[in-house]
């Protein structure tokens, strides 16, 4: 790329910096969160259509996805929910292609009356965005759609495809975007803006994440003949604490991927949601637990899956009385590894260099993101890069708006460097 051109795109996307802040507001202002999705992706298509682009819309077809590997039992139904989708097409195709891609689902805001401001009035502070979603991860869509926009502006356009897409569900299963993978043509490369872990950061490697839902029968009783029954609750507590000494053997040495060797916890079981009982006074009959389990890469969500089950069986064997079933719905996703000398790895990572002055570290996550389908089943080089972020799924959220600029810049070089440019019609 000539250094005019370069010049051009860069001041075009700091022209563009309030812009992607307001873009970003827009975005938060949805409450997107699971089954909600609908106005987030309604205001992506107004989003790409204002790109000069036809968005599009891609069914999540559970008859046809359930015999892929990387599906993951869904929690709710599709139907109102799908995916958008957008494809810039050069006049001539000289290029590598690109897919950019990020999710507008967010996960639940927890207590609002911790936070400082609401969750979802985007406030700024410090030259900080708050809010849920802000960070993860509506930030890194705002920054592809100014990237895009910045070459436009400069007079210029990616010379290969350039798919663009806004998916649901990365919070919970996954589907949206294996959707999409499925319904789009097999790009060169694959980048998704995920925030980074409080610093500039490259992806270089996932765990996978079962979710697992344990129901626990106990037997009622009146608590005055409380020796009779047996407490659903108090199982279902037993049978979470089983789960320390599972974290505890997973995360152990021998177990960690090279990749992991320098994060001593890459492998956490959370307890994220419990439900059950129906009267002070009487002995609780049922009880519900719903489990994250990490997986580390290397083991399959297939063998943690039949690890849980044992562990189950094995925690309600010695109770007397006590059932219970696991059921899997969600995530159902193996860990994976984006080696940082894969070309789009090294793309972005120079261009970070030479943006910032810094060096782009590398990030082993103890979380998972929509790269997997692109690497695991799909053979496309695929990573991730995003803006600084701050509490994401915590109280506060929020993400660094200087952050988000240079990453913009990075991702406006990175598509021209990686597709070629052309003038623009
Ligand atoms: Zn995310």
């Amino acid at each position: 790329m000539d250094a005019g051109a370069r010049r051009a795109i860069l001041e075009a996307a700091d022209a563009l910096r309030d812009d992607t802040v307001a873009l970003l507001a827009r975005l938060v202002r949805h409450r997107s969160v699971l089954g909600e999705e609908q106005s987030c992706l309604a205001e992506m298509e107004s989003v790409y259509a204002d790109l000069g682009l036809t968005p599009r819309r891609v069914a999540v077809d559970t008859e046809a996805l359930a015999v892929h590997p990387g599906f993951s039992p869904p929690l709710i139904d599709y139907a109102g929910r799908d995916p958008v989708f957008a494809v810039h097409t050069p006049r001539e195709r000289r290029g590598r292609t690109l897919l950019l891609q990020g999710h507008v689902d967010v996960v639940p805001e927890g207590a609002p009356d911790l936070w400082k401001t609401p969750p979802y009035e985007p406030s700024i502070r410090d030259q900080r965005m708050y809010g849920r979603g802000a960070a993860d991860m509506k930030a890194g869509i705002a920054a592809y759609v100014t990237a895009f926009r910045a070459l436009k502006e400069a007079g210029l356009q990616p010379a290969a495809e350039l798919q663009m897409a806004a998916v649901i569900e990365e919070e919970c299963t996954g589907n949206g975007a294996l959707a999409v993978m499925e319904a789009l043509p097999k790009p060169d490369a694959c980048l998704i803006p995920e925030p980074g872990p409080g610093y500039p950061a490259l992806y270089v490697a996932e765990v996978g994440v079962v979710w697992a839902w344990v129901t626990v029968t106990g037997r009622p009783a009146h608590v005055r003949d409380m020796q009779s029954g047996v407490n659903a609750i108090e199982v279902a507590m037993a049978i979470a604490a089983r789960f320390k000494t599972y974290e505890a053997e997973m995360n152990r040495g021998e177990r960690r991927h090279p990749a992991f060797a320098a994060d001593n916890h890459p492998i956490n079981v959370n307890l994220g949601t419990i439900e059950g009982g129906e009267w002070n006074s009487s002995v609780p009959t049922r009880a519900r637990i719903g489990l994250r389990v990490g997986v580390m890469p290397g083991y399959s969500c297939r063998q943690t899956a039949r690890d849980i089950e044992a562990l189950v069986a094995e925690a309600v064997a010695g109770l007397n009385g006590a059932r219970a079933t696991v059921a899997f719905k969600g995530f159902m996703a193996d860990g994976c590894t984006f080696p940082p000398d894969q070309p789009i790895a090294r793309t972005v990572s120079a261009l970070h260099a030479e943006i910032t002055g810094e060096e782009l570290r590398h990030y082993a996550a103890p979380g998972l993101t929509d790269a997997r389908f692109y690497t695991l089943y799909q053979g496309t080089q695929s990573t991730c890069y995003g803006p600084d972020s701050d509490n994401i799924h915590g109280i506060d959220e929020s993400v660094g708006l200087d952050s988000l600029h240079q990453v913009t810049r990075v991702l406006a070089l990175t598509i021209a460097e990686w597709c070629g440019v052309e003038r623009s019609a």
